[in-house]
């Protein structure tokens, strides 16, 4: 299937519209670029600039534990020597950051001290110390600095990484808690993925899998319930049942406080458990060792990618399974967390699809697979107008 059909098959006619490029036409004027994208004159500095950009959701995202349309995010730009490189802080609100914060750290940092952009661990130590906390604002500017030094190098990261593009994984495709109109619909725009991901933890649990089952009886299933589980035999019922239906994990079942409950459920449930809102940095991983079976890493809660590589490596050695994931975030940084599939066990990367107003073209999935092209950096390029 072409891109083009696929988009249309895939309810994405909006987004088909604002994008009428083929990836080969963005892939070929990408290798062009690598060869011109240095303009002449640039400064022997780090320049950091950004502005806030509200992300439209296109279709209400509810969770068990609230309800959105839009999510906050700040778009942020970072040159050096005629190179320009991309990055975003997605902001939905549960995490505790803000256009305002956002806006306050960035403009604290003094980038321009560092003439070398290569001095990574340097510039992103200086980066991680100025605050505490304000994850999504540090991986704004730890996602444009590796998008500048790609495009420097001339080489997207997946392959300065040294992996294999033909190994990343498939995505899943989010449904979220709705009517059953609504779930019939978001099923309907599945189709073309391999694997789709419930949002769980109210009470229509059972009939939207059954949904899903009736519509697309083959296809593989996971769970994320968000914390939304309160009643521990409860859910290793709901394990037993979901396995019976094809269903490969379980992500975050209960409250995040919930140790000891989760440790439980993971001696006797059928299927892994994966740990999201539980954790955030990279230190957090090590006391999950008998409680989570995996952990899903997002930038915005990493600090971006240098310390998401380091995730991987480190849950790798605790014999734990890796996902990858994101927030509702433009091409950019979900194309960011792309570069890096080729390592996981699982990727849930579709938040660029959930929002109505992208600014970039950047990693594609065909038949459902995440496919990474040859452009450096992140392999995004601005949608004209954006
Ligand atoms: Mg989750």
């Amino acid at each position: 299937m072409d891109r083009r059909k696929f988009l249309a098959s895939a309810g994405l006619g909006l987004v088909a519209a604002a994008t009428p490029i083929s990836i080969d036409a963005v892939t070929k004027k990408a290798r062009k670029a690598r060869t011109v994208a240095k303009t002449t004159g640039g400064s022997k500095k780090l320049k950091l600039t950004f502005f806030p950009y509200e992300l439209k959701l296109r279709h209400a995202f509810n969770l068990a534990r609230y309800s959105r349309t839009t999510t906050p995010d700040i778009q942020v730009k970072l040159e050096y020597d005629g190179y320009v490189g991309y990055g975003e802080a997605s902001m939905p609100p549960y995490l505790g950051e803000s256009v305002e914060s956002v806006t306050t750290f960035l403009n604290s940092l003094d980038l321009e001290q560092f003439t070398d952009p290569f001095r990574i661990e340097d510039i992103l130590t200086y980066v991680d110390q100025k605050a505490p906390n304000n994850r999504a604002a540090k991986a704004s500017v730890d996602i444009a600095l590796h998008d500048l030094l790609g495009k420097i190098m001339g080489q997207p990261w997946y392959k300065i990484w040294g992996l294999n593009p033909a190994n990343a994984p498939v995505t899943s495709f989010t449904i979220g808690i709705d009517t059953e109109e609504v779930v019939r619909q978001k099923v309907e725009e599945a189709r073309p993925y391999k694997l789709i991901k419930v949002k769980m933890g109210l009470d229509r649990d059972q009939e939207t899998v059954e949904i899903i089952r009736e519509m697309m009886p083959d296809i593989p299933i996971c769970v994320d319930c968000n914390q939304g589980w309160k009643d521990k035999e409860h859910a290793l019922e709901m394990c037993h049942w979901l396995k019976e239906r094809n269903c490969l994990f379980v992500e975050q079942p209960f409250d995040k406080e919930w140790i000891d409950e989760t440790a439980w459920l993971r001696e006797r449930s059928p299927l892994p458990l994966i740990a999201d809102e539980a954790f955030q940095r990279l230190p957090d991983i090590v006391r999950f060792k008998g409680v989570y079976d995996g952990i899903n890493i997002k930038l915005m809660k990493s600090t971006g990618l240098h310390e998401a590589y380091k995730m991987v490596t480190l849950a790798r050695a605790l014999d734990m399974k890796v996902m990858i994931g994101c927030m509702t975030e433009t091409s950019c940084a979900v194309t960011a967390a792309a570069n890096l599939s080729p390592l996981v066990d699982f990727a849930d990367l579709d938040g660029n699809l959930l929002i109505a107003n992208d600014r970039f073209n950047g990693m594609t999935v065909e038949n459902g697979k995440i496919t990474l092209h040859d452009i450096p950096g992140l392999g995004i390029t601005p949608i004209p107008g954006k």
